[in-house]
Parts: C-alpha cells; sequence; structure tokens
C-alpha cells in the first residue's frame, strides 16, 4: 500500500471569514496582520463608491468605481451582496469568491453587518463571522482622530453610525475586544486554525480515515 499524503494536505473547503466591526476598532489593521501571515487567506476586494483616501491603491484596498457603475454591476447580478455604509455604497464582486469557494481556498472579506448578514444567508455553511468591538467609546473616538484621514463631520457620523453597528454583535459567532492588538490578533488567528480543523469542512478526512483504518500495523 502506497504512502498517505501529509495530513496538512487533506481536502477542505475553503473558510469564508468575515470580519465586522465599526470603523476604527481595528478590523483593518488585524485584516492585514492575517493576511500578511497566512498566506492561505486572499482578501475579498469589494467595490465602493466612496473617494480614494490618500493611503489606498484602486484594485489593492478597494475597488473605486462610479455609482453608475456599481449600479450597472449589481443589475448584471455580478455582486454577491452590497449595502450602503455612511452614505456610500459597498459590495463583494461575486466571481472571485465563487471562484476562492469551488476550488477550497480561504478568502477574507472586511464588510458590514448588513454584508455579514446577506452572506451568512447565502452561503450558511462556509461563514464564519468575527466581531471586533474597542474597548470603549472613547478609545473608538480616538482612534478615528489619530487616524484623521477623514474630516471631523465623517468622524462625527461614523461614531454615530458606530453604535448601530455594534447592536448587531449577537449574529456573530465569535467576538474579540481589541484593547491589545496583538492579542485581537491572536485570537482571530486561533479561531481560523480551530475552524481550519472543523471535520465538516474536511470531506477528504473520509479517504484519510479509511486508508487509516487499511493500514496493516503487522
Ligand atoms: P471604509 O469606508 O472605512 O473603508 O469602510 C466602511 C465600512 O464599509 C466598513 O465597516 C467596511 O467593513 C464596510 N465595507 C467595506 N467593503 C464592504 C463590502 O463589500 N460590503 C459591505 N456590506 N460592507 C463593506
Amino acid at each position: 500500500m502506497g504512502e498517505r499524503p501529509p495530513s496538512a494536505s487533506i481536502r477542505r473547503r475553503g473558510l469564508m471569514l468575515v470580519l465586522s466591526s465599526p470603523s476604527g476598532a481595528g478590523k483593518s489593521t488585524i485584516a492585514r496582520n492575517l493576511l500578511e501571515e497566512d498566506k492561505g487567506f486572499e482578501l475579498s476586494v469589494s467595490l465602493t463608491t466612496r473617494p480614494r483616501r490618500g493611503s489606498e491603491i484602486d484594485g489593492v484596498h478597494y475597488h473605486f468605481v462610479t455609482k453608475r457603475d456599481f449600479d450597472h454591476q449589481r443589475d448584471d447580478d455580478a455582486l454577491l451582496e452590497w449595502a450602503e455604509v455612511h452614505g456610500n455604497f459597498y459590495a463583494t464582486p461575486r466571481a472571485p469568491a465563487e471562484a476562492a469557494m469551488a476550488e477550497g481556498r480561504d478568502m477574507l472579506f472586511d464588510i458590514d453587518w448588513q454584508g455579514a448578514d446577506q452572506l451568512r444567508e447565502r452561503m450558511p455553511a462556509d461563514i464564519v463571522s468575527i466581531f471586533i468591538l474597542p474597548p470603549s467609546m472613547a478609545a473608538l473616538r480616538e482612534r478615528l482622530m489619530r487616524r484623521a484621514e477623514d474630516q471631523d463631520k465623517v468622524i462625527e457620523a461614523r461614531l454615530a453610525n458606530a453604535r448601530a453597528e455594534i447592536e448587531h454583535w449577537r449574529k456573530y459567532d465569535y467576538v474579540v475586544i481589541n484593547d491589545d492588538l496583538q492579542a485581537a490578533f491572536k485570537a482571530v488567528q486561533a479561531i481560523v486554525t480551530a475552524e481550519r480543523l472543523k471535520r465538516d469542512r474536511r470531506p477528504g478526512l473520509f479517504d484519510f480515515v479509511s486508508g487509516l483504518l487499511d493500514e496493516r500495523t503487522g
């Protein structure tokens, strides 16, 4: 009987990881660290009608589109989910997410609660959702001010919206409080490790275990 492949290569379904939080709670940093340290993940690059911030690159952080382009893609059914957030439109393009699913690759979605709701409905078995909470509203305001890429009135609107976003925390599988970035990141990594090991996500286990039971032990 031939050698069995290493256990890490056992076929499994892709992990569709949704990260949500109010703006400024550290979600983007956690997402960036995860993408840097875990080469298994690719980012779902969203479409947005919001103006590009100075530090952002078109096609990397978002696909920046006009409202007309956005409507066009929505009408063509090219969007897996979409939502209006802070007066701008955001959406997950359908094709890359469906390709990742079909090929068993892991994908990270940095989207709000409205998008998370829609994805849970579309792919209930594959979505794992994590909500990142700030340690306090004062800390959230502080982080938004420090970022200072937005104007004051935008910051006020984001703070008001933060409360509304937080109301949806109960629908998430996991909740991580980001009072220490390293600890919060470790918690997210632990969730990912456990979710990748879930039996239902690993159809390749059937072959592995039958091979194991067929193995002669002398
Ligand atoms: P920001 O403008 O600060 O980059 O993002 C504002 C909010 O929109 C964040 O909560 C972010 O997670 C959310 N968002 C970004 N892309 C998408 C998307 O494709 N769909 C949905 N529903 N929300 C998104």
